[in-house]
C-alpha cells in the first residue's frame, strides 16, 4: 500500500476520532449517527493496525520506547488505562502539547516467579 496514503488515513482516523471524541461527550443514544460514525472509525483503525505498516515516527516511537509522542515529538506524555486481551495488553496514552491519543500494544516477553515473603500468603 502507497506509505502517503496510509499516513494520509492515519491523519484523517486520528482527526475524525478526536472531533467524534467531542460530539459524544453530550451524546446518551447509542446508535445514534454518530456512534455508528464512531464504529466505523475504529473498524477503519483496527483495520489499519493490522493491515498498514504504520508511518515511521510510529515505528520511530516503538523502537525508542514511546518516549516522545509519535505525532508533535513532545515528551509531555500521559499514560490512562490498561486493557488486556489474551497475550497482549493495551495501554491507552496521550500527548499534552498536541492533546492526540492512541493505545500502545504490549506483548507477553517473559515471567518470572514470585517468592512468598512476610509481606504476601
Ligand atoms: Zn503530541
Amino acid at each position: 500500500m502507497d506509505r502517503t496514503l496510509i499516513e494520509a488515513l492515519w491523519t484523517l482516523i486520528n482527526e475524525a476520532d478526536n472531533l467524534l471524541d467531542s460530539w459524544l461527550e453530550s451524546e446518551d443514544e447509542t446508535q445514534s449517527p454518530r456512534s455508528r460514525l464512531q464504529n466505523a472509525v475504529h473498524t477503519v483503525r483496527q483495520w489499519l493496525s493490522t493491515e498498514a505498516a504504520p508511518p515511521p515516527h510510529i515505528q520511530a516511537y516503538v523502537d525508542t520506547g514511546g518516549i516522545h509522542c509519535p505525532y508533535c515529538e513532545s515528551d509531555q506524555l500521559t499514560g490512562h488505562s490498561l486493557d488486556l486481551e489474551a497475550g497482549h495488553v493495551w495501554l491507552a496514552a496521550s500527548c499534552q502539547s498536541c492533546e492526540r491519543r492512541w493505545e500502545e500494544q504490549y506483548t507477553l516477553a517473559g515471567v518470572r516467579e514470585i517468592t512468598p515473603t512476610s509481606t504476601e500468603r
